[in-house]
């Protein structure tokens, strides 16, 4: 196939619809059929990447191979397809915008005015062909953050109405997602706001090829008519996305509505074999059917916002199918959280993980909770800013350096466990600054970590600018908390575990980042695993 083929996916009526799941399901369905299908996200905001977001704004910020901090859509993207995305997976305005002034500084509009039509937006239709020019892939489906309407989201849309008229109507479609929403004082679904919805996509000279409306109660064929009528779709076109129990049941719940088939006639592609999703439904079965049942804490500081983490909570959903076990995961705020309480908080738990983070605010609780899990043997999981507290922790109460501490929080500390990396030290911009993206880990051999990975050499991405201070690797070593895991060419401590817990370990990288349905993380296998052993003792 040569020529590539684009879904636009845009919402209407409200944010929030779930516009990442509906594109992830839909990649998922024709990446099961046959066709290499990636899915990018373009964002209006003017931040030129995530990065510099806190998680309360837009949740967590998910962090790619190539080290590109992105949107947490592109998590669902890799979870769902098993395929790495990167930098070119996400767009900002920011990012535009960064792009053609640099050009324009560089004098590259030749003498021209520069303007939001043509340059923004050739801009952006060259960044939506990225991917699709890379020859990787048949079909790129391209999410538009926001919803129409809204001022910010005008330059893409706009881009979207010259991209599909150059490359023709069957090379390019797109898909509204919209909501239909039931009032219960009438007793009825309602299709007027995705009406005007549609209406306000076409005032940008847009027709909407393919209605997915979320509901909370079934479509009647009356409804769908309806909304086919007069939205100007086809009756078959008009998609129903009912509340699922799970976002893992959605690639069939639109398997079921014809989703895959309607967009692959619209772009004038042969439907190929039905989609083979066996390893997906045998994931689907494990998740609904498990045989045991544990309460994981998840400590951090953002946990009011679940989104903030998010990867963490999917990787809890994929290690617990592959357990067969249902995984509570209990949030546990750090802030709230102090030596007295810890008992009262912590000892129910089957296992805790302590969350990655930025800054001082809760980090005292997080050396408690630590110290908790250490002490009374709960399996214990430590990542990023978690790994770190352990560190702490450790040179604290088993080392006696009671002033022990990380940095970032305490520049003067007479012992700096964690401290600032080398090469962070000149660097004075936030935005992607930090160490980022893949890096080599080796792991010695007869450890924790070398059991859990079954391998000694691992690549795991990182979002960080401390790490642990080999300074102090020999005393702490000597003490019991091993480093199984280093970089093997900047001696930087990856993990660290104790041999004489049943389970303890933290690791300076995310692995949240690269669980997916067809390859559940191994230290979150591990983990739940752990926490079975935990719970049936
Ligand atoms: N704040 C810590 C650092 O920058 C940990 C970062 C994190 O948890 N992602 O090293």
């Amino acid at each position: 196939m040569n020529q590539t083929k684009y879904i636009f996916v845009t919402g209407g009526v409200t944010s929030s619809l779930g516009k990442g799941i509906i594109a992830a399901s839909l990649a998922k369905l024709l990446q099961a059929r046959g066709y290499r299908t990636t899915i990018q996200k373009f964002d209006p905001y003017i931040n030129v990447d995530p990065g510099t977001l806190n998680p309360y704004e837009h949740g967590e910020c998910y962090v790619t191979d190539d080290g590109a901090e992105t949107d947490l859509d592109l998590g669902h993207y890799e979870r769902f397809l098993n395929v790495p995305t990167s930098q070119a997976n996400n767009v900002t305005t920011g990012r535009v915008y960064l792009s053609v002034i640099e050009k324009e500084r560089r004098g590259e509009f030749l003498g021209k005015t520069v303007q939001v039509v043509p340059h923004i937006t050739n801009e952006i239709k060259e960044r939506m062909q990225l991917l699709g020019k890379s020859g990787d892939y048949d079909i790129v489906i391209t999410e538009i953050g926001g919803t129409v309407g809204d001022i910010e989201s005008l330059p893409y849309i706009e881009s979207v109405r010259q991209l599909i008229w150059e490359l023709g109507e069957n090379n390019g479609i797109v898909i509204h997602l919209t909501l239909v929403p039931y009032l219960a004082a009438a007793g009825e679904l309602k299709t007027k706001p995705t009406q005007h919805s549609v209406k306000t996509l076409m005032e940008s000279g847009i027709k909407a090829d393919i209605l997915v409306c979320r509901t909370e109660h079934e479509l009647s064929q009356d409804l769908r008519q309806k909304l086919a009528l007069f939205c100007n779709v086809k009756k078959e076109a008009v998609i129903q996305s009912i509340d699922a129990s799970t976002i893992y049941e959605v690639p069939n719940l639109m398997l079921e509505e014809g989703l895959d088939r309607v967009a692959l006639k619209k772009l004038d592609l042969p439907e190929k074999n039905t989609p083979d999703l066996t390893n997906w439904n045998e994931f689907l079965f494990r998740l609904k059917n498990p045989k045991h049942e544990v309460n994981i804490g998840l400590v951090g500081k953002y946990v009011e916002l679940q989104d903030s983490y998010k990867s963490i909570l999917e990787a809890f959903i994929h290690a617990g199918a592959a357990n067969e076990t249902k995984v509570n995961v209990i949030s546990i705020h750090s802030e709230y959280l102090d030596a007295n309480s810890a008992e009262s908080q912590l000892k129910d738990l089957d296992g805790i993980l302590v969350a990655p983070g930025f800054g001082g605010r809760g980090i005292e609780g997080k050396i408690d909770t630590v110290r908790y899990a250490r002490e009374n043997n709960i399996p214990f999981f430590g990542i990023c800013l978690g790994m770190q507290m352990a560190v702490i922790e450790y040179s604290r109460n088993i080392l006696g350096y009671a002033d022990a501490n990380s940095t970032e929080m305490n520049e003067s500390t007479a012992h700096p466990v964690i401290n600032l990396m080398e090469e962070q030290k000149n660097i004075e911009n936030k935005g992607g600054t930090m160490r980022l993206g893949v890096w080599k880990c080796s792991i010695k051999e007869n450890t924790l970590a070398q059991k859990i990975y079954g391998k000694t050499e691992i690549m795991e991405r990182h979002r960080h600018r401390y790490e642990f201070n080999g300074a102090y690797l020999n005393e702490l070593e000597k003490a019991g908390l091993v480093a199984s895991g280093v970089n093997p060419d900047t001696k930087l401590v990856e993990i660290v575990e104790i041999p004489t817990h049943p389970f303890f370990i933290g690791v300076q990288y995310h692995p949240e980042y690269k669980s997916t349905v067809a390859n559940p993380h191994p230290l979150f296998v591990s983990f739940v695993a752990a926490a079975v052993q935990h719970k049936n003792k």
